[in-house]
């Protein structure tokens, strides 16, 4: 191997330092540069409820910035947006809603802020029309519990992933990924739900709870549904449908009625005692999560862990078995109350 001449390698040297130094700027620069531009162009995203907050964040990880609107033990049926809401509304690059008329409340200001261009895409309103439920086949007004079913609510996850991809094209293969990963623990939450409601005694698969919010759930799992308050809790219930739902209790020796996390247990109550007044004795069987998420950063705070907390109480209560290993047995990975996905 030949040695440079002497001359090439003074001057080689002389340069190398500065060279080294400008290229060290230049590489810092570069970097704060691009994390500046990360950070401008991470997409800024809005969610109502807790349930659609929860997709969202799984098919978004880290590349997005979510604020939820409606927290834990809230009502978004009689949710009105704070200022607060408002100006994150007006912030956000994209607004995820459940829609169906689930938000009554906000209905306004999200169909203001939607005319200005900006993506709204509500989550319930993006599953195949034709599996939504209709009380009283008013088509105009279907049920907005979709969530309460994980393969219909699995149904939406696409048009989560579509939009997040058209708000940040260069997130797309990670919001793919992670919205098959979803999609794949939903189908097993599915398969452990149907497992573990066939394991209540036919006769007892009655499921009474404060509002019509579990149609769906018992749709996809062969139970009864009666709820004390119609599809909002907006109406009120009346002394005659306590009277009907005492009726059903005695008729059919029901042993267990649920109270929701956002509904109040006065009407459940007013059951109870009618009941028993009749000689028959009927039990607050637990508290189910219908229109909002256990507390944040607890297992029950995710939606797979409130649908999970709902399958076991109501499993239990009515005189099932949920399979052993509980949900972790079916794939679900363990909950972790620090970690809540
Ligand atoms: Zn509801």
């Amino acid at each position: 191997m030949q040695t440079p001449p002497r001359f090439l390698r003074v001057p080689l040297i002389a340069i190398s330092l500065p060279v080294i130094i400008v290229g060290l700027v230049l590489a810092y620069s570069d970097a704060a540069l691009a994390s500046t531009r990360v950070a401008a162009q991470q997409p800024t995203v809005v969610a109502t409820t807790g349930m659609v907050g929860d997709m969202v964040r799984e098919i978004g990880g880290d590349r997005i910035r979510l604020t939820v609107l409606i927290g834990e033990g809230v009502d978004p049926h009689l949710y009105k947006p704070t200022r607060a809401d408002i100006a994150a509304l007006a912030r956000a690059d994209a607004i995820f809603t459940n829609g169906l008329q689930l938000e009554g409340k906000l209905a306004d200001t999200l169909k203001r802020i939607a005319s200005t261009g900006k993506p709204v895409l509500a989550v319930a309103e993006s599953v195949p029309r034709e599996r939504l439920l209709s009380p009283d086949g008013a088509d105009d007004h279907p049920d907005p519990h979709v969530w309460m079913d994980p393969a219909l609510w699995a149904e939406a996850i696409p048009a989560v992933r579509d939009t997040l991809s058209t708000l940040d094209p260069e997130g797309r293969r990670l919001y793919e990924q992670r919205a098959a990963a979803y999609a794949s623990r939903l189908t097993a939450l599915d398969a452990y739900a149907a497992r573990a409601i066939a394991t209540i005694p036919e006769a007892s698969r009655v499921l009474l709870t404060a509002h019509d919010a579990f149609a769906y759930f018992g749709r996809a799992y062969g139970l009864e549904v009666r709820g004390v308050q119609g599809i909002s809790t907006e109406s009120e219930a009346g002394v005659r449908d306590i009277e009907r739902l005492v009726e059903l209790i005695a008729s059919r020796s029901i042993r267990a009625i649920f109270v929701e996390s956002t509904v109040s247990e006065r009407n459940i109550n007013a059951i109870i005692a009618g009941a028993r007044a009749r000689g028959h004795t009927v039990r607050i069987g637990g508290s189910l999560f219908s229109d909002a998420m256990g507390k944040p950063g607890t297992w029950e705070g995710t939606y797979i862990g409130m649908i999970d907390h709902n399958v076991r109480t109501i499993t239990e209560a009515l005189g099932g078995t949920v399979p052993e290993g509980g949900l972790r047995a079916s794939g679900e990975p363990s909950p972790r109350s620090d970690d809540p996905h």
